[in-house]
């Protein structure tokens, strides 16, 4: 599976990740928790072969073969998808076409069969079928975004902060379909979040990242228990 072993990334001269390493187990969900700036898009980003010239140091592996300085587009080819922060939606497009638009790598026999799955999983996209996507909710356009990366079949799935700006409801609703996605697909996530109660309540394994490097990591049952994370991550006074 993926192996990130010692990264560091640089913008200029700010050291954005600082010697990184994280083996994804397969099939599982991971979550990497921190605070705002940690480094935890980076990392997503990095590994996506989003930033020029980066890693600046170590390496990422698939299957014990090299990935880091491929173009994003080989490594989404490879089975890595990607869904950023803040629910890129083709504005101008229908839910329906927005979801076409992830199944480029696919044939249209597989992607007919994966639409039907995902409308399973996000019936109220089926509703909105026919509705352009810049005229959703926001929760609606998370679900176009997550749905979308599906159509791509990934063995990777990486979300970034799929809850930010989501009511606790919806947030719940999104946390609850990321679950059912690994256990009726298999599919491996890496899941980015500032929201370590629902990230910890979903996850396998979690990372917390401060300052560019992993502090901590363990079963989401350790992670609760720990006093720092009680204190700084889950707000237990
Ligand atoms: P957030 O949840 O706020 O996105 P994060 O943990 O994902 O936080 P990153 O976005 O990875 O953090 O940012 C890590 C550090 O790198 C921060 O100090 C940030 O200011 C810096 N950084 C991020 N993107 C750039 C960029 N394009 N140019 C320069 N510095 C950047």
């Amino acid at each position: 599976m993926l192996e990130v072993k010692n990264i560091e990334t640089l913008y200029g001269l700010i050291m954005a990740l600082r010697g990184v390493s994280l083996q994804l187990e397969e099939h599982k969900i991971t979550a990497i928790l921190g605070s705002n700036g940690a480094g935890k898009s980076t990392l997503i980003k990095t590994i996506m072969g989003m930033l020029d010239d980066q890693p600046d140091k170590g390496t990422i592996e698939l299957d014990g073969k090299r990935i880091d300085r491929k173009d994003t587009e080989d490594i989404v080819r490879m089975g890595l998808a990607f869904v950023p922060e803040g629910r890129e939606v083709f504005n101008e497009l229908t839910v329906l076409e927005n979801l076409q638009m992830g199944a480029y790598t696919r044939s249209s026999a597989e992607a007919k069969k994966d639409i039907e799955w995902i409308f399973t999983l996000f019936p109220r996209l089926k509703e909105r079928i026919k509705q352009l996507a810049g005229t959703l909710s926001g929760g609606e356009q998370q679900m176009v975004a997550i749905a979308r990366a599906l159509m791509m079949h990934p063995r990777i799935l990486f979300l970034d902060e799929p809850s930010l700006g989501l009511s606790p409801l919806l947030t719940k609703e999104i946390f609850a379909t990321i679950k059912q996605i690994n256990q009726e697909a298999g599919t491996t996530i890496l899941l980015v979040e500032q929201n370590a109660n629902m990230a910890l309540s979903v996850c396998h394994r979690g990372y917390v990242m401060e300052n560019g490097r992993f502090v901590l990591d363990g079963t989401p049952e350790a992670l609760m228990a720990d006093k720092d994370v009680q204190e700084f991550y889950l707000g237990v006074k």
